[in-house]
């Protein structure tokens, strides 16, 4: 083993990779582990997927736009922006590590919460960058006020995951007005799912140090095309691009533009679903609650739950058993909670059902 290792760059020695939800191979699974989108992408995406493809794939001979230039501009439309504000990538995931890498390593800490999605440590060490977690409020909400301290950037989902709690546009307006010395991200991978769709995208002309990171993964049901974007003034873009052209000239390949092109442009079918998944949610919390859970109030499409009497692995165990999927951490704090994605409503009838059944 180790005198494989001695092969390794030193950097890969100390290494935490992220590990992602579990993509099963079984099927007929009721799959709510990785928040992705219930339903179908929009009919418009599966139209310009085939005509990207065209008769004879002619096309996937040639290169993509390296920058995606249409892309950008159908998704500066979607947000009210200009195309020098929006910076893609293949997924988020991959917007972020550009995003750590070219805009968060300083002198001083990069500072986000202690329960938040798990991939910013990650990155953190591949970067070597220091950061402080800063612990979550009593009712698991952020706390403004923790992070008006010195620190070399800030970062925080919104709404969080996997707490799926929202913070409000004007707080994070007074952390913009106190915090001008560092980068402050929001990522918004779930923001589609807030009902009042409070996205701090309105704040970008005004803060200079403000860039917001998004997804087609779960608001437009594209997590298997990963696809998405930064938004901010276009000298944070022109880091992230500096970045971009230094590790690959083509993340988006022809057809991941072309899709996430249709589902941009579709303004209907996002605003059904997104709909579909809020009224699923309000029904699943409400049916939850007369089960004796406690559910942390959700701005996403997964809710963060315990039952006080029972345990919440075993319970996951239960209804792996039934064939429902969900996510547990074993992080302390958050043991005895399950993020479950807001599925169908056929998908969230059978979760009930089988918890009914379990808790007897
Ligand atoms: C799912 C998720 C992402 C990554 O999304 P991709 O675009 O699929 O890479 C980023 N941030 C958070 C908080 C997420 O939950």
């Amino acid at each position: 083993m180790n005198s494989k290792r001695k092969f390794w760059s030193d950097v890969v020695v100390d290494l935490s990779p992220y590990v992602p939800g579990e993509q099963p191979k079984l099927a007929n699974l009721v799959k709510l582990n990785t928040n992705e989108n219930p339903y179908a992408p929009s009919p418009r995406v599966l139209q310009a997927l085939r005509g990207e493809i065209g008769e004879d794939g002619g096309t996937l001979r040639l290169y993509p736009d390296p920058n995606a230039d249409r892309l950008k501009q159908a998704a500066a439309k979607f947000q009210g922006i200009d195309a020098q504000q929006v910076f893609v990538g293949n997924g988020s995931d991959e917007v972020l590590a550009h995003v750590f890498q070219a805009l968060l390593k300083h002198a001083q800490p990069l500072l986000f919460p202690d329960i938040t999605y798990s991939f910013y440590p990650s990155y953190c060490k591949l970067y070597g960058i220091e950061h402080i977690a800063v612990s979550l409020g009593t009712d698991f909400e952020i706390r403004i006020d923790d992070y008006l301290r010195p620190n070399g950037g800030i970062i925080f989902p919104n709404p969080n995951a996997p707490t799926g709690c929202l913070v409000a546009l004007a707080e994070i307006e007074r952390l913009l007005v106190a915090n001008t010395e560092s980068v402050v991200v929001i990522d918004e991978a779930y923001i589609a799912f807030n009902e009042e769709l409070a996205s701090a995208v309105s704040l970008i002309r005004k803060y200079p140090n403000l860039l917001v990171v998004q997804t087609l993964s779960k608001s437009h049901a594209l997590a298997g095309l990963r696809v998405g974007f930064a938004f901010g003034q276009s000298h944070l873009i022109e880091a992230l691009e500096r970045v971009k052209n230094s590790f690959n000239s083509y993340p988006l390949d022809r057809l991941a533009i072309a899709g996430a092109v249709a589902a941009c442009e579709d303004c209907t079918y996002f605003e059904q679903t997104r709909q579909a998944v809020i009224a699923s949610r309000e029904t699943l919390v409400g049916q939850l609650r007369d089960l004796g859970f406690e559910v942390l109030p959700s701005a996403a499409n997964f809710i963060f739950t315990r039952q006080p009497g029972h345990d919440a692995a075993g319970l996951a165990m239960a209804l792996r058993e039934r064939s429902i999927i969900v996510r547990h951490f074993r992080q302390p704090r958050i043991e005895q909670f399950l993020r479950i994605s807001i599925g169908t409503e056929e998908q969230c009838q059978l979760l009930v059902d089988a918890l009914r059944a379990i808790l007897g």
